[in-house]
């Protein structure tokens, strides 16, 4: 692709995503750019393009086909894509996201087409700056990067999981209007564990084991040191590491510069957003909850991270707030005396008998709200759930596992197991319930009510850091946007079709946060809000002639 000066005329601009229009080209356009004759006679409106692509995405036969379908309509005019992706982001969130990117993960190398973003592996050790330089933009303002380890809940999908950063900047500019030519998409291939890829003659990563020694890190360094070089001004954002490195990649980088990881402070902010909002609807109070995670990796650890932050920032003890948080894992109830804790999960580890099973912490510890993030499906039994419904009268239930399949309970069991008093939220998507008269309409507790509006503050102010503080202003942000009348129906987060005044809003405080805080490096517009709402991106076509 050529650099982005100049306009490319003929065929090399029907080629060339950024800036073709396709049937949309005026007559006068035609003449201009060397286009008549290339496309059919009559010239079509937007919305007729719009009316053509719908057509013939909800003609295919499976959502997998609906993906492939849009990534191809991204690689020929992006501006079609978005206006699509923006209007109906309802319908097309859960194609070009979970669940559906997970099956196209798991699909990739051998529904593979064209290349989009950049492959970094172990074998460019030493020439990762002149990889950056390969990519056809030069403002890039935001890099999200996964290392394909922990992907959704489908684990080790190496190279493959080049879906997801693809699939997460596709929403910073559908949901906070970064113009897609300053998104970077990247992966950094350090093998993979996954048997059934490594027997794959059709894998298109490396083919050996995950790396787990020094080369790993210096790998990760020499492309933390490229991008500070050559896309000075970019936020990185970690996406969908390990355990093992997520933690320790997000400490070791983010004071040197601006950086975050969306698994661990992206889900703790979105996650204490539904919590907040559900205290909305049962009465509650922050001070007073108990939660228990089903889970302790980045997501748990992250958003009880987070509900800590938001009630020491409420006055409360910081040992107090701790004490409100309880995490089960794989070896059972986080408890004194477990032998090698990692850092992270130390604070969570409170004294009490071990127990193995999770109805049993859930009768002993009495939770207000239970959070499912371990990727096990159906681990929120019928058992658990009237235990909950026992307990509580308005039992907060997330289940957070994505995709669909992994959550640990589907939003009909929560509604039906707790006679319709669960204040119910899941990761992936889940259709309203009818119990007898009654509906119920499930929120996704989808981290992209917070990320791209973070991100979109952080690149409006160019803050030098993206802060904690900053995520959980986002989150009490949205909690604050629900409706009463979403409430009414159980939702505890907004309607996806308002999440660009969402985003904008996120953004106008976390820019708020930069300005106030001396971390921007840019002078502070008078209005914020409108400022930020200058940066979005429309999917509007320009005129060239
Ligand atoms: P992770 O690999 O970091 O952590 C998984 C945790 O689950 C670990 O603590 C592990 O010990 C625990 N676990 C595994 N098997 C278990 C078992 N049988 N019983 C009890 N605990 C068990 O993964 P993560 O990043 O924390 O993500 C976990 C899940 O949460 C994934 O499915 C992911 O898609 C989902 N998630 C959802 C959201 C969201 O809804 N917004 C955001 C992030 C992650």
């Amino acid at each position: 692709m050529e650099k982005e000066s100049g306009l490319p005329r003929g065929v090399k601009l029907l080629h060339d995503p950024v800036h073709n229009k396709g049937t949309a080209f005026t007559d006068a356009e035609r003449d201009k750019l060397g286009l008549r004759g290339l496309l059919p006679p009559r010239v079509c409106s937007p919305a007729e393009q719009e009316l053509r692509v719908l057509g013939n995405l909800r003609n295919k036969a499976s959502d997998l086909e609906r993906y492939l379908f849009l990534v191809s309509l991204q690689d020929r005019n992006e501006t079609l894509f978005y206006r699509v992706v923006i209007n109906q982001i309802e319908e097309i969130m859960p194609l070009i996201y979970t669940p559906t990117v997970g099956k196209a993960c798991q699909h990739f190398s051998h529904i593979y087409r064209r290349p989009r973003g950049l492959y970094i592996s172990l074998q460019d050790r030493g020439r990762v700056r002149e990889i950056l330089q390969n990519w056809p933009h030069q403002d890039v303002r935001v890099i999200v990067a996964t290392d394909g380890e922990r992907i959704l809940g489908l684990g080790d999908l190496g190279a493959a999981g080049m879906g997801i950063p693809i699939g997460k900047l596709s929403l910073y500019t559908a949901c906070a209007g970064i113009h897609p030519t300053q998104c970077l998409p990247v992966t950094l291939d350090v093998g993979t564990n996954n048997e059934s890829f490594l027997n794959d003659p059709l894998y298109l990563g490396l083919e050996r084991r995950r790396e787990r020694g020094p080369a790993y890190d210096e790998l990760v360094d020499e492309f933390v040191d490229a991008v500070k070089e050559i896309f000075p001004q970019a936020l990185l954002q970690l996406e969908d590491f390990g355990n093992c490195n997520a933690f320790r990649l997000l400490q070791k980088y983010r004071g040197s510069l601006c950086l975050f990881d969306d698994d661990i402070q992206g889900t703790g902010a979105v996650a204490l957003s539904g919590l907040l909002a559900a205290l909305r609807i049962s009465k509650g109070v922050l001070e007073k909850q108990r939660v228990l995670f089903f889970g302790a990796g980045q997501a748990g650890i992250g958003i009880g991270n987070t509900i800590v932050a938001a009630m020491v920032a409420d006055g409360i003890p910081i040992e107090q707030a701790r004490g409100s948080c309880w995490f089960f894992d794989s070896q059972g109830l986080l408890v004194d005396g477990r032998a090698d804790l990692p850092q992270q999960k130390r604070p969570y580890s409170h004294q009490h008998p071990p127990v193995a099973d999770l109805a049993e912490a859930v009768r002993l510890l009495q939770p207000t709200a239970l959070v499912g993030c371990a990727g096990q499906a159906g681990a929120f039994t019928r058992e658990v759930v009237e235990l909950m419904a026992a307990q509580q009268q308005r039992p907060i239930i997330f289940a957070l596992s994505n995709p669909t399949a992994k959550a640990e309970c589907t939003a009909e069991q929560a509604y039906q197991w707790s006679e319709g008093r669960a204040i119910f939220a899941s990761g992936s998507p889940f259709e309203p319930v009818h119990l007898g008269s009654d509906t119920f309409v499930p929120g996704q507790g989808n981290n992209a009510y917070i990320f791209p509006g973070v991100g979109l503050g952080a690149v409006c102010s160019q803050s030098r850091e993206v802060t904690d503080g900053m995520f959980l202003a986002a989150a009490r942000v949205l909690a604050d946007l629900v409706s009463d009348e979403d409430l009414d129906l159980g939702r505890v987060y907004p309607r996806l079709s308002h999440i660009r005044q969402v985003s904008a809003q996120i953004a106008a405080e976390v820019a708020g946060i930069a300005y106030r805080e001396g971390l921007a490096q840019r002078e502070a517009p008078d209005d914020i809000l409108e400022d930020v709402r200058q940066h979005m991106f429309q999917p509007l076509y320009p005129h060239y002639a």
